[in-house]
Protein backbone atom coordinates (compact mmCIF):
# COMPACT_ATOMS: atom_id res chain seq x y z
CA UNK A 1 0.00 0.00 0.00
CA UNK A 2 1.56 3.41 -0.94
CA UNK A 3 2.28 5.52 2.35
CA UNK A 4 0.35 8.54 3.14
CA UNK A 5 1.00 11.09 5.42
CA UNK A 6 -0.82 14.41 7.58
CA UNK A 7 1.18 17.09 9.07
CA UNK A 8 0.01 18.68 12.41
CA UNK A 9 1.03 22.09 11.85
CA UNK A 10 0.40 22.65 8.07
CA UNK A 11 -3.53 21.55 9.40
CA UNK A 12 -3.69 24.43 12.07
CA UNK A 13 -0.79 26.86 11.78
CA UNK A 14 -0.76 30.29 10.19
CA UNK A 15 2.32 31.95 10.04
CA UNK A 16 2.06 36.08 8.77
CA UNK A 17 5.73 37.21 7.17
CA UNK A 18 5.95 39.86 5.50
CA UNK A 19 5.22 38.74 1.99
CA UNK A 20 2.08 35.97 2.72
CA UNK A 21 1.49 33.24 4.75
CA UNK A 22 2.67 29.78 5.54
CA UNK A 23 1.40 27.13 7.28
CA UNK A 24 4.16 26.01 9.86
CA UNK A 25 6.59 27.82 11.93
CA UNK A 26 9.90 27.62 9.51
CA UNK A 27 10.25 31.23 7.52
CA UNK A 28 13.09 29.95 4.97
CA UNK A 29 11.06 26.81 3.95
CA UNK A 30 8.15 25.28 4.77
CA UNK A 31 4.81 25.70 2.39
CA UNK A 32 2.96 28.79 2.18
CA UNK A 33 1.49 31.46 -0.55
CA UNK A 34 2.75 34.87 -1.35
CA UNK A 35 -0.39 37.79 -0.88
CA UNK A 36 0.03 40.35 -3.06
CA UNK A 37 -1.99 43.25 -1.11
CA UNK A 38 -2.89 42.05 2.16
CA UNK A 39 -5.88 44.17 2.39
CA UNK A 40 -7.10 42.09 0.57
CA UNK A 41 -6.26 39.39 2.43
CA UNK A 42 -8.70 36.24 1.92
CA UNK A 43 -9.07 33.60 4.24
CA UNK A 44 -11.01 31.25 2.35
CA UNK A 45 -7.82 31.66 -0.69
CA UNK A 46 -5.34 30.41 1.86
CA UNK A 47 -7.40 27.82 3.18
CA UNK A 48 -8.37 26.31 0.02
CA UNK A 49 -4.16 26.34 -0.74
CA UNK A 50 -3.74 24.61 2.45
CA UNK A 51 -6.38 22.11 1.58
CA UNK A 52 -4.13 21.12 -1.14
CA UNK A 53 -0.84 20.47 0.51
CA UNK A 54 -3.39 18.67 3.05
CA UNK A 55 -4.49 16.46 -0.65
CA UNK A 56 -0.67 16.26 -1.76
CA UNK A 57 0.96 14.61 1.65
CA UNK A 58 -2.30 12.32 2.16
CA UNK A 59 -1.46 10.60 -1.13
CA UNK A 60 2.04 10.17 -0.19
CA UNK A 61 3.49 13.20 -2.31
CA UNK A 62 5.73 15.61 -0.46
CA UNK A 63 5.88 19.60 -1.35
CA UNK A 64 9.20 20.63 -2.21
CA UNK A 65 8.97 22.80 0.96
CA UNK A 66 8.30 19.78 2.96
CA UNK A 67 11.34 17.38 2.29
CA UNK A 68 13.53 16.90 5.01
CA UNK A 69 11.25 18.48 7.29
CA UNK A 70 10.73 16.01 10.29
CA UNK A 71 7.48 16.82 11.95
CA UNK A 72 5.59 15.26 8.93
CA UNK A 73 3.90 12.01 9.93
CA UNK A 74 2.73 8.35 8.07
CA UNK A 75 -0.87 8.28 8.85
CA UNK A 76 -1.67 5.26 10.46
CA UNK A 77 -4.90 3.99 11.92
CA UNK A 78 -4.70 5.98 15.28
CA UNK A 79 -3.88 9.09 13.88
CA UNK A 80 -7.15 8.70 11.16
CA UNK A 81 -9.25 8.20 14.64
CA UNK A 82 -7.83 10.85 16.35
CA UNK A 83 -8.55 12.99 13.48
CA UNK A 84 -12.12 12.01 13.67
CA UNK A 85 -12.13 13.96 16.71
CA UNK A 86 -10.81 16.90 15.61
CA UNK A 87 -13.55 17.20 12.85
CA UNK A 88 -15.30 20.15 14.55
CA UNK A 89 -12.52 22.26 14.85
CA UNK A 90 -11.37 21.21 11.07
CA UNK A 91 -10.09 24.31 9.47
CA UNK A 92 -9.61 26.28 12.82
CA UNK A 93 -6.39 28.10 13.45
CA UNK A 94 -4.87 27.00 16.58
CA UNK A 95 -1.24 28.55 16.32
CA UNK A 96 -0.74 32.01 15.42
CA UNK A 97 2.73 33.25 14.47
CA UNK A 98 3.39 37.07 13.97
CA UNK A 99 6.56 37.69 11.85
CA UNK A 100 5.25 40.10 9.44
CA UNK A 101 7.58 42.49 11.14
CA UNK A 102 11.61 42.27 10.23
CA UNK A 103 12.61 45.29 12.09
CA UNK A 104 14.64 45.70 14.91
CA UNK A 105 16.35 48.07 17.46
CA UNK A 106 19.61 45.89 17.05
CA UNK A 107 21.93 44.50 14.67
CA UNK A 108 23.60 40.85 15.07
CA UNK A 109 25.87 39.67 13.23
CA UNK A 110 24.20 36.30 12.72
CA UNK A 111 20.45 37.85 11.90
CA UNK A 112 18.89 36.03 8.82
CA UNK A 113 15.64 38.14 9.37
CA UNK A 114 17.26 40.84 7.48
CA UNK A 115 19.27 39.25 4.78
CA UNK A 116 15.58 37.32 3.74
CA UNK A 117 13.86 40.24 4.67
CA UNK A 118 15.72 43.77 4.23
CA UNK A 119 12.49 46.11 3.56
CA UNK A 120 13.12 48.49 6.31
CA UNK A 121 9.30 48.97 6.75
CA UNK A 122 6.40 47.08 8.20
CA UNK A 123 4.21 45.85 4.67
CA UNK A 124 1.25 46.17 6.43
CA UNK A 125 -0.83 45.79 9.74
CA UNK A 126 -1.88 42.60 10.92
CA UNK A 127 -4.69 43.96 13.53
CA UNK A 128 -7.75 44.31 10.84
CA UNK A 129 -6.50 40.34 9.69
CA UNK A 130 -6.33 38.83 13.09
CA UNK A 131 -9.89 40.80 13.95
CA UNK A 132 -11.82 39.77 10.91
CA UNK A 133 -10.11 36.21 11.34
CA UNK A 134 -12.37 36.08 15.02
CA UNK A 135 -15.25 37.57 13.51
CA UNK A 136 -15.57 35.07 11.07
CA UNK A 137 -14.99 32.27 13.40
CA UNK A 138 -11.45 31.26 11.88
CA UNK A 139 -9.58 30.94 15.46
CA UNK A 140 -9.93 28.00 18.25
CA UNK A 141 -9.68 30.03 21.09
CA UNK A 142 -9.81 27.16 23.19
CA UNK A 143 -6.52 25.90 21.77
CA UNK A 144 -4.47 28.92 20.64
CA UNK A 145 -0.59 29.86 20.90
CA UNK A 146 0.19 32.90 19.79
CA UNK A 147 3.98 33.17 18.95
CA UNK A 148 5.83 37.10 18.71
CA UNK A 149 8.69 36.15 16.00
CA UNK A 150 10.35 39.29 14.04
CA UNK A 151 12.28 42.01 14.01
CA UNK A 152 11.67 42.61 17.79
CA UNK A 153 8.48 43.36 19.08
CA UNK A 154 9.23 46.54 20.69
CA UNK A 155 9.56 48.42 17.83
CA UNK A 156 5.95 46.66 16.31
CA UNK A 157 3.82 49.84 16.98
CA UNK A 158 0.86 47.24 16.49
CA UNK A 159 2.06 44.81 19.88
CA UNK A 160 -0.11 46.27 22.60
CA UNK A 161 -3.39 46.74 20.59
CA UNK A 162 -2.69 43.03 19.42
CA UNK A 163 -2.59 42.17 22.71
CA UNK A 164 -5.69 43.65 23.66
CA UNK A 165 -7.11 41.62 21.01
CA UNK A 166 -6.05 38.08 21.77
CA UNK A 167 -6.76 39.47 25.51
CA UNK A 168 -10.30 40.14 24.58
CA UNK A 169 -10.52 36.35 23.47
CA UNK A 170 -9.26 32.80 25.09
CA UNK A 171 -5.49 32.15 24.42
CA UNK A 172 -3.68 29.03 25.92
CA UNK A 173 -0.23 29.95 25.26
CA UNK A 174 1.96 32.95 24.35
CA UNK A 175 5.09 32.83 22.99
CA UNK A 176 7.40 35.78 22.60
CA UNK A 177 10.90 36.63 21.48
CA UNK A 178 12.55 39.98 22.44
CA UNK A 179 15.92 41.55 22.56
CA UNK A 180 14.63 43.31 25.91
CA UNK A 181 16.08 46.50 24.71
CA UNK A 182 13.37 48.10 26.33
CA UNK A 183 10.92 47.55 28.60
CA UNK A 184 7.21 46.16 27.44
CA UNK A 185 4.99 45.88 30.48
CA UNK A 186 2.86 44.04 28.09
CA UNK A 187 4.35 41.42 29.08
CA UNK A 188 4.19 41.85 32.64
CA UNK A 189 0.16 40.63 32.11
CA UNK A 190 2.13 36.94 30.69
CA UNK A 191 1.41 33.91 33.17
CA UNK A 192 3.16 30.84 33.92
CA UNK A 193 2.40 28.46 30.86
CA UNK A 194 3.88 32.06 28.41
CA UNK A 195 7.06 31.88 27.38
CA UNK A 196 9.33 35.13 26.83
CA UNK A 197 12.65 34.02 25.03
CA UNK A 198 15.60 36.50 25.43
CA UNK A 199 18.79 35.86 23.38
CA UNK A 200 21.81 37.79 25.30
CA UNK A 201 24.85 35.71 23.52
CA UNK A 202 26.89 37.81 26.01
CA UNK A 203 27.79 37.69 29.28
CA UNK A 204 29.49 41.37 29.15
CA UNK A 205 28.90 44.49 27.74
CA UNK A 206 31.69 44.17 25.00
CA UNK A 207 30.66 40.91 23.47
CA UNK A 208 27.12 41.94 23.28
CA UNK A 209 28.10 45.30 21.78
CA UNK A 210 30.72 43.50 19.08
CA UNK A 211 27.34 40.45 18.42
CA UNK A 212 24.35 43.26 18.53
CA UNK A 213 25.84 46.19 17.04
CA UNK A 214 24.19 48.38 20.06
CA UNK A 215 25.72 49.18 24.16
CA UNK A 216 22.81 47.88 25.50
CA UNK A 217 24.08 45.15 27.67
CA UNK A 218 23.25 46.86 30.81
CA UNK A 219 19.77 48.43 29.58
CA UNK A 220 19.21 44.05 28.35
CA UNK A 221 19.99 42.71 31.86
CA UNK A 222 17.87 45.11 34.04
CA UNK A 223 15.14 44.57 32.02
CA UNK A 224 15.50 40.48 32.18
CA UNK A 225 15.55 41.33 36.47
CA UNK A 226 12.57 43.93 36.07
CA UNK A 227 10.20 41.02 34.16
CA UNK A 228 11.09 38.27 36.33
CA UNK A 229 10.23 40.50 39.13
CA UNK A 230 7.38 41.80 38.09
CA UNK A 231 5.51 38.72 36.08
CA UNK A 232 4.85 35.12 36.23
CA UNK A 233 5.91 34.17 32.79
CA UNK A 234 8.67 31.49 32.20
CA UNK A 235 11.49 33.69 30.69
CA UNK A 236 14.05 31.88 28.69
CA UNK A 237 17.98 33.74 28.80
CA UNK A 238 19.46 32.66 25.75
CA UNK A 239 23.15 31.95 24.56
CA UNK A 240 23.96 31.27 20.86
CA UNK A 241 26.89 29.48 20.16
CA UNK A 242 28.54 31.96 17.63
CA UNK A 243 32.19 30.84 16.16
CA UNK A 244 35.36 33.33 16.98
CA UNK A 245 32.28 35.45 18.66
CA UNK A 246 31.47 33.94 21.98
CA UNK A 247 32.69 30.79 22.44
CA UNK A 248 35.11 30.81 25.17
CA UNK A 249 34.06 29.60 28.85
CA UNK A 250 35.06 33.04 30.69
CA UNK A 251 32.30 34.55 28.72
CA UNK A 252 29.89 32.07 29.21
CA UNK A 253 30.40 31.53 32.75
CA UNK A 254 29.66 35.75 33.28
CA UNK A 255 26.45 34.63 31.58
CA UNK A 256 25.77 32.06 33.85
CA UNK A 257 26.89 34.16 36.76
CA UNK A 258 24.22 37.01 35.63
CA UNK A 259 21.23 33.85 35.56
CA UNK A 260 22.35 32.79 38.81
CA UNK A 261 22.34 36.49 40.48
CA UNK A 262 18.32 36.96 39.00
CA UNK A 263 17.09 33.26 39.31
CA UNK A 264 14.03 31.85 38.37
CA UNK A 265 15.11 31.96 34.83
CA UNK A 266 15.78 28.93 32.13
CA UNK A 267 18.94 28.59 30.45
CA UNK A 268 18.68 28.11 26.85
CA UNK A 269 21.77 26.74 24.61
CA UNK A 270 22.07 27.24 20.71
CA UNK A 271 24.54 26.66 17.92
CA UNK A 272 24.80 29.53 15.01
CA UNK A 273 21.95 29.06 12.96
CA UNK A 274 24.00 30.18 10.04
CA UNK A 275 26.39 27.18 10.94
CA UNK A 276 23.69 24.81 10.87
CA UNK A 277 20.21 24.59 8.88
CA UNK A 278 20.81 27.81 7.41
CA UNK A 279 23.58 26.18 4.93
CA UNK A 280 22.72 23.40 3.75
CA UNK A 281 25.24 21.53 1.81
CA UNK A 282 28.15 23.48 3.79
CA UNK A 283 29.04 20.71 6.47
CA UNK A 284 30.14 22.28 9.82
CA UNK A 285 31.90 20.14 11.67
CA UNK A 286 31.28 20.83 15.62
CA UNK A 287 34.98 22.70 17.02
CA UNK A 288 36.42 20.10 20.07
CA UNK A 289 36.29 23.08 22.24
CA UNK A 290 31.95 23.25 22.05
CA UNK A 291 31.90 20.23 23.79
CA UNK A 292 33.93 22.16 26.63
CA UNK A 293 32.04 25.24 26.71
CA UNK A 294 28.52 22.35 26.97
CA UNK A 295 30.51 20.74 29.94
CA UNK A 296 31.56 23.41 31.87
CA UNK A 297 27.55 24.68 31.61
CA UNK A 298 26.04 21.28 32.24
CA UNK A 299 28.64 21.13 35.29
CA UNK A 300 27.44 24.54 36.30
CA UNK A 301 24.21 24.03 36.35
CA UNK A 302 23.86 21.55 37.96
CA UNK A 303 26.17 22.50 40.98
CA UNK A 304 24.06 26.09 41.10
CA UNK A 305 20.79 24.23 40.25
CA UNK A 306 19.96 26.30 37.31
CA UNK A 307 17.50 24.80 34.32
CA UNK A 308 19.11 24.40 31.11
CA UNK A 309 18.16 22.92 27.66
CA UNK A 310 20.27 22.34 24.49
CA UNK A 311 17.86 23.20 21.09
CA UNK A 312 16.93 19.61 19.73
CA UNK A 313 18.64 20.91 16.25
CA UNK A 314 21.57 22.34 18.47
CA UNK A 315 21.99 18.94 20.16
CA UNK A 316 21.51 16.77 16.61
CA UNK A 317 24.43 18.81 15.82
CA UNK A 318 26.44 18.09 18.94
CA UNK A 319 25.82 14.60 18.77
CA UNK A 320 26.65 14.11 14.95
CA UNK A 321 29.53 16.02 15.56
CA UNK A 322 28.71 17.74 12.34
CA UNK A 323 26.08 19.51 10.49
CA UNK A 324 25.47 19.40 6.75
S1 LIG B 1 5.95 18.90 7.00
FE1 LIG B 1 7.35 20.42 7.88
S2 LIG B 1 7.70 21.92 6.24
FE2 LIG B 1 5.85 20.72 5.70
S3 LIG B 1 4.17 21.92 6.54
FE3 LIG B 1 4.73 20.41 8.09
S4 LIG B 1 6.16 21.49 9.41
FE4 LIG B 1 6.02 22.66 7.52
S1 LIG C 1 17.36 40.62 17.85
FE1 LIG C 1 16.65 39.10 16.37
S2 LIG C 1 15.73 40.31 14.71
FE2 LIG C 1 16.98 41.70 15.93
S3 LIG C 1 18.94 41.80 14.85
FE3 LIG C 1 19.07 40.23 16.48
S4 LIG C 1 18.54 38.29 15.48
FE4 LIG C 1 17.85 39.96 14.13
Amino acid sequence: MEKSYYCEKLENTLHFLPDGVKYCCSCTEGIGIKVEDFNKFDMKEVISKRDDYIKSLKNGELPKGCIGCTDYKEITMKSQILSLFKLFNKNKISHIIIDHFKQCDCNCTYCAQKKLFPNTTQNYELLPIIKSLYKNNYINSQQLKVEFQGGNVSVLKEFPLLMQEFKNHKVKEYVVLSNMIQYLPELETLGENDIVTVSVDAGSRETFQRIKNVDAFDAVIENIRKLRNNSKVQMQYKYIILHNQNDNIEEVKKFLDIAKEIGGLHIVIDIDYNDTFMTPGVRFDVPKHYYDIIKFIDDYCKENYLGYSIRPSAQNTLDKGYSE
